[in-house]
């Protein structure tokens, strides 16, 4: 599988990381613990297409993040994470 980094272009997935899915906002230092537990346990682990953060550790050592179909590897897109996740 190949991933097309921003910064470095077409690059195979050894050069990366994989973090796991990419997760909402973190909830917060004055939330609750269920709150704070759901945002650090709880995945859904989707079949399908699904968002991923990937660190491009032998790269140019950005987080990316991934649209990627679980199923077949087909990979839609992939931007800086700290561009943001929408
Ligand atoms: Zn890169």
């Amino acid at each position: 599988m190949r991933i097309v980094c921003p910064y470095c272009g077409d690059r195979d997935t050894e050069e990366f990381i994989f973090r796991g899915e990419a997760l909402g906002r973190h909830p917060g230092l004055n939330s609750d613990e269920y709150a704070m537990f759901e945002h650090v346990y709880h995945r859904t682990n989707l079949s399908g297409k699904t968002s991923e953060h990937w660190y491009h550790v032998q790269g140019c050592r950005n987080w990316i993040l991934v649209e990627r179909d679980t199923l077949t590897h087909t990979i839609y897109s992939a931007r800086l994470a700290k561009d943001g996740e929408s």
